[in-house]
């Protein structure tokens, strides 16, 4: 009898161990998430900002399309056998049966956005240059640089097959790792070629791999069957082993293609944006035709892409549109964070403070409120003790605020209608009239700062 009472009791002990454990993790962020907290953000903004203007100084126009879109819409445009699509996709049925999926990728939806809203029409100014920022998500496993939700920022320019289009849309992701001032990003760039190019080579590749089938991982099995230049770009080693030897897709490339990538090359040559060719690199969608690119750093001491893309010439024809040539990239917030990070770049960020009022009694309480909204919409940047603190407490707060300048509120203040302004670095002070604080409030912070 007490035999079984015990295992009840462990029974019933492993049972709320489990469910307490299932209500803590199921209370926490799920797998491959983050939250971006109030001090990661600023660096978030600049960077974002930062990206912002230099896509205008190229004449590109943000573009906001839905977090989740049909399943269709991603899963042939970006490939069946993709990895992306065959692992990665967050896709489900909504209560109307409907299959959707987060987005893994920004292209395909941004394609779908251009052929619904028309933007191939006469009248839309050609090219069509868009950018956004925004969540993607992709089932991984989580590690460094790899998340389940990432950011990316990524541009899309519709209706040129100029290869300047190329050249110039790869000269602005270099000048936004140049200006950050990161160093060591290493361009990667290859040419897939057009249709025609891509079959013979498919076809040269699979003779060269067949005879080596069994040494080959069982994915990249499997990718020799479907889709076998991605063998090309496995990151197993005994796949990079068997690939070393490869026939190089650019032996393959048609007269036009190989015009079209020795231009794309000359005028990064003209730039003066260096390069490397790297024919194994052929990316893991299946939309990219011609040029392809990737900027590839190091982070102790292992490869990271954090920006690629490439011309994708058929996509907008796929989406039901007219003939029309794309070029764009996806650029990895989390990883181009992560590299500013590792490379030590601190971000000039402006975290100060205008003023901090210390409020001495709370009988001051509304006058304080006065000031400080009258400092804010002088335009000023301002925060204020609302906590009835010791005054040590409350300077103490300034400081960490990193408050410019700081005006401290009793009842002596309010009855004489003027208060101390006190630099809060060089202890500098002048006494201001409130009818000052209120209309005039620039005049006394350059008196002070
Ligand atoms: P990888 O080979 O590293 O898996 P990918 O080829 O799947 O990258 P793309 O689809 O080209 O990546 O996405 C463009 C960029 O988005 C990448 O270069 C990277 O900076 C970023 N990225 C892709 N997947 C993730 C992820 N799971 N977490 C964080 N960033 C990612
Ligand atoms: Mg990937």
């Amino acid at each position: 009898m007490s035999g079984i009472k015990g295992m009840q009791v462990i029974i019933c002990f492993g049972f709320d161990l489990q469910c307490t454990l299932y209500i803590i993790m199921t209370l926490q962020k799920p797998k491959g998430t983050q939250d971006i907290l109030p001090q990661e953000t600023a660096k978030w903004q600049y960077v974002e900002d930062f990206a912002r203007k230099i896509f205008k100084k190229y004449h590109y126009g943000e573009i906001r399309t839905p977090m989740f879109e049909h399943y269709e819409v991603i899963s042939r445009s970006v490939g069946d056998t993709t990895d992306i699509v065959t692992k990665e996709m967050y896709d489900f049925y909504d209560k109307g049966d409907r299959h959707v999926t987060l987005r893994p990728e920004g292209t395909a939806p941004v394609v779908r956005s251009y052929v619904e809203n028309k933007l191939f029409a006469p009248e839309v100014q050609k090219p069509v240059k868009v950018f956004y920022i925004g969540s993607m998500f992709r089932y991984e496993r989580p590690q460094a640089g790899r998340l389940r939700e990432f950011h990316q920022l990524g541009v899309e320019c519709f209706g040129s097959s100029n290869p300047a289009t190329d050249a110039e849309t790869i000269a602005m992701a270099y000048q936004l790792f140049n200006e950050l001032g990161i160093k060591d990003v290493v361009l990667h760039l290859n040419s897939l070629g057009n249709t025609e190019s891509r079959k013979a080579y498919r076809q040269a590749l699979i003779d060269y791999l067949l005879p080596m089938k069994d040494k080959l991982s069982k994915d990249s099995q499997r990718r020799l069957e479907e889709n076998p230049l991605r063998v090309l770009d496995s990151k197993e080693k005994e796949d990079k082993a068997a690939v070393e030897g490869a026939p190089s897709i650019l032996d393959y490339l048609d007269e036009k293609s190989q015009a079209h990538f020795d231009a794309v090359r000359d005028m990064l040559e003209a730039l003066s944006i260096p390069y490397v060719i790297d024919t194994n690199m052929v990316r893991g969608l299946d939309y990219y035709h011609h040029t392809i690119f990737e900027f590839v750093t190091k982070v102790d001491n292992s490869e990271l892409t954090i920006c690629a893309g490439g011309r994708y010439d058929s996509l907008v024809e796929y989406f039901g549109g007219p003939a029309t040539a794309g070029f764009g990239f996806g650029l990895g917030l989390e990883r181009l964070l992560l590299v500013l990070d590792k490379q030590n770049i601190a971000l000039p960020l402006d975290e100060s403070l205008d003023v901090y009022i210390a409020v001495l009694d709370n009988s001051v309480n509304s006058k304080a409120l006065e000031l400080i909204q009258a400092i804010r919409h002088q335009g000023f940047t301002a925060e204020r003790d609302y906590l009835n603190r010791k005054i040590k407490a409350q300077f103490k707060a300034a400081d960490s605020f990193k408050a410019k300048t700081i005006i401290t509120l009793g009842e002596n203040e309010v009855e004489a209608n003027q208060a101390v302004v006190k630099n809060n670095t060089t202890r500098q002070e002048v006494l201001a009239d409130f009818d000052d604080i209120r209309s005039n409030f620039a005049s006394i912070l350059e008196e002070l700062c």
